[in-house]
């Protein structure tokens, strides 16, 4: 299994630490030819409209887009902003997601919280989601399937097909379970 991290800016070591504990090899992604023979991509969470600027920059929108159609993706927080189809404003985005979404939701820096999530297909208990700034999906187009949301029904976690995204930040907690979901997801893709 080797499993991208896209390292432009935001929390991308934090992933690349967590995959390297569960012996999957993790390679930092700056360059469109190291998108070559992946088994997946992680978009970190930090800043979606830096995020955009430097993919653009550094030439890796399109292949970006065209990663998201053939190996399993997961965008948390920014990288769920930057997966999706509509965010409300003109910024570098894949669309690889049919979904709206919201930035920002829960507003600023001061307002982030954390909260018990219950994620449909993943065993064990509860989640502990951590959110900063996070983004709130608003829509979503047949194909997704909803698998989280938080007590007040904001959906905060999702999946099509191949494509999962997290409005929080699963690499700031010590729980491995959606690295492990996620890289079942790289497994099953790649057989
Ligand atoms: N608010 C950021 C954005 O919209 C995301 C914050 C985060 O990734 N923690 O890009």
């Amino acid at each position: 299994m080797k499993i991208g991290v896209l390292a432009l800016q935001g929390a991308f070591q934090e992933h690349c630490a967590i995959l390297k504990r569960l012996g999957v090899e993790a390679v930092q992604v700056r360059l469109p030819e190291q998108l070559e023979d992946l088994d997946g991509l992680i978009i970190p969470g930090g800043e979606s409209t830096s995020i955009g600027k430097l993919a653009d920059w550094y030439g890796l929108m399109e292949p970006l887009v065209k990663v998201s159609r053939s190996v399993p993706v997961w965008g948390t927080c920014a990288g769920l902003v930057f997966m999706a189809r509509d965010v409300g404003m003109d910024q570098p985005v894949l669309k690889a997601m049919d979904m709206v979404i919201e930035r920002n939701a829960f507003g600023r820096q001061v307002d982030s919280f954390e909260e018990d999530l219950e994620i449909s297909g993943l065993e064990g208990g509860p989640f502990h989601g951590v959110f900063i700034r996070a983004p709130a999906i608003v829509r979503v187009g047949k194909e997704v399937e909803i698998i989280g949301k938080l007590k007040d029904g904001r959906i905060v976690a999702a999946r099509q097909g191949k494509l999962l995204v997290t409005a929080f930040h699963p690499e700031l907690t010590s729980d491995d379970r959606l690295h492990k979901y996620f890289v079942d997801m790289c497994k099953a893709a790649s057989q």
